[in-house]
């Protein structure tokens, strides 16, 4: 048997499952929201086109629109302007291999629980790897926070100044790029920054960092509870956009029972 042949056993027979990282496109769910004097991400919304009715007898359909960073999405090098010239930096043009590969969890919700600016830093990711090992370079790194169970105004949690939800520092990010040579980050919360992230230098610093690198971004992931901290394998493809520089998409972990 050749080694995808006895994948697609394992998968069938459930020795290797597949886990489902993405929330629900829904027009209720939360959009990042910027401070007033720039342009807004739209929210997914979707209007029916038939209905096996007049207007198309046998048939069912809908129009949809939304943003490029609305709901369970990916942002490409190209959304940050960091990453302005990295070659192939949207979501077009990035080599499809970018798109399956290994990710790491590191489990940050207890402190999340706690604090909700609760910060992914260097001695953080120390601690972890002394119980896991190094991080593998080309890795996706998923900061889990169990912020996906929150709904609603929670989600955003939204005060007088601004959102605060967890993320990690720029001495945090900087390490999995600089030292790691990771693929991407992810994250549960509606960017891959903390909420308050606008007060770090440089400004958010992981869509700085990262996309200046050439490194990508998972968000509004959901279920990283279901996850082992090491051997999941994820498939993540975001749509072929032209000039994209992000996309809504499905998220699959592949992890062994
Ligand atoms: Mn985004």
């Amino acid at each position: 048997m050749s080694k995808l042949e006895a994948l697609a056993a394992d998968i069938a027979t459930g020795a290797v499952q597949i886990v489902d990282l993405t929330h629900t496109l829904d027009p209720d769910f939360p959009v990042i929201i910027l401070p007033p004097e720039f342009g807004q991400c739209a929210r997914f919304r979707m209007e029916e086109v038939s209905a096996y009715d007049h207007r198309g007898p046998a048939w069912k359909w809908h129009n949809i629109s939304m943003s490029e960073h609305t709901g369970t999405h990916f942002d490409a090098p190209s959304h940050w302007i960091s990453g302005r010239d990295v070659p192939n930096g949207s979501v077009d043009e990035i080599p499809v291999d970018a798109f399956v590969g290994p990710a790491v969890v590191i489990d940050c919700s207890e402190g999340a629980s706690q604090d909700a600016d609760f910060e992914l830093t260097p001695d953080v990711i120390n601690k972890w790897e002394a119980e896991h090992g190094e991080i593998p370079a080309d890795s996706w790194v998923l900061m889990r926070t169990d912020w996906s169970k929150r709904s609603g105004e929670a989600y955003l949690n939204m005060h007088e100044d601004g959102p605060h939800s967890p993320g990690p520092t720029p001495e945090g990010i900087r390490f999995l790029i600089d030292e790691r040579n990771i693929r991407g980050f992810g994250t549960e919360t509606v960017g891959t920054d903390a909420g308050q992230g606008s007060h770090y230098t440089p400004p958010y610093p992981a869509h700085y960092f990262l996309h200046g690198a050439g490194k990508y971004g998972l968000q509004c992931l959901a279920n990283l509870d279901q996850l082992p901290a090491t051997g999941a394998v994820l498939l993540a493809a975001p749509l072929k956009i032209k000039n994209g520089t992000g996309s809504p998409l499905r998220v699959l972990a592949m992890v062994t029972k």
